[in-house]
């Protein structure tokens, strides 16, 4: 990642994407106390455009004020400087990652004399399960790790330190031969994938567990709009592993995993063991507004 030509914006300046670097003392990268975000851009008839761009922001920013961090640019700012990376990296489409981290000028917990940096990157990535994971669906694993509790991580942030939780989890799953984790929550509901939302379908109503300790996705924000349109029920509630084994359909929804169905959760199949046909329906919505197909929803890109 770090050896390649391009330009990365940080701090209000556009770096050479080499030169985009930091110090080994970095508060951040001792602590993972910062915060960042997982935007998409994709490419429309209109060109490239960035996928529901203000609300990445305006989370991102939620993100910093509930761990108490100063953000040194305001919204418009760092709006301009998504657009800017897709546009000066000469993108098609691609993934962009905001990133707000302490900087190196004190260690110890105490961040108070810190100052907070910001990073802006865009490098091209397509599905992030695969292709065949977007038409087949994948193979998932409950994780022997549970979801952070509310009181213990901020779940509403989407702050670095809480991924280490993910990074054990999809770890595990990976090396036990399936795709990607499900984590349970402290009382052992279903809260999330390591980096995404889930839905099931059962007899064609739509469940998601409550965000309790899930993070807030926008793209699971994207689905509960569309399954609206179509006259789908949506319900949040908390849900049981086993109600994941005997649902007609499951899901996992994500700005990188974008709607990936699930065929498997430990060893069962869901439904018919493929792609269901309300996945079917979503997904193809879903790819419909982020590539600027859906009139409807135009408003819901920014053109860089
Ligand atoms: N949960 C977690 C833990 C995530 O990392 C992500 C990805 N940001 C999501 C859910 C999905 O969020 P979004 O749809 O906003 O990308």
């Amino acid at each position: 990642m770090a050896d390649r030509d391009g330009f990365i914006w940080y701090d209000g300046k556009l770096v050479p994407w080499r030169e985009a670097t930091t110090h080994v003392l970095t508060h951040t990268l001792h602590y993972g106390m910062g915060v960042f975000e997982g935007v998409r851009a994709y490419k429309t008839d209109k060109g490239p455009a960035i996928f529901r761009l203000q609300d990445h922001t305006d989370r991102l920013f939620r993100s910093a004020h509930i761990l108490g961090m100063k953000m040194p640019f305001d919204k418009e700012t760092l709006n301009a400087a998504q657009k800017e990376v897709v546009r000066v990296n000469q993108l098609e489409s691609g993934y962009l990652r905001p990133m707000a981290f302490y900087g190196a000028e004190a260690m110890g917990i105490s961040a108070k004399t810190l100052s907070t940096h910001v990073i802006v990157a865009a490098w091209p990535w397509g599905a992030y399960l695969g292709q065949e994971a977007l038409e087949k669906g994948i193979r998932v694993k409950t994780s022997s790790f549970s979801r952070h509790h509310v009181n213990i991580t901020m779940c509403k942030a989407k702050a670095n330190g809480n991924y280490m939780n993910s990074i054990l989890a999809h770890r595990e799953a990976e090396h036990d031969g399936y795709d990607e984790a499900l984590l349970l929550d402290v009382d052992g509901f279903v809260a999330e994938g390591s980096g995404e939302n889930i839905f099931i379908v059962r007899r064609g109503k739509l469940y998601t567990p409550d965000l309790t300790s899930a993070l807030e996705g926008i793209t699971r924000d994207t689905i509960i709009q569309l399954a609206g349109e179509l006259g789908i029920p949506v319900i949040e509630k908390r849900i049981t592993r086993d109600e994941v084994y005997s649902a007609d359909e499951a899901f996992f929804t994500g700005t990188a995993a974008e709607v990936t169905p699930i065929r498997e959760l430990d060893n069962r199949s869901i439904g018919a063991g493929t792609r269901g046909p309300i996945t079917t329906q979503l997904q193809a919505m879903y790819f419909d507004c982020v590539q600027g197909r859906s009139a409807k929803h135009a408003d819901w890109l920014s053109h860089v």
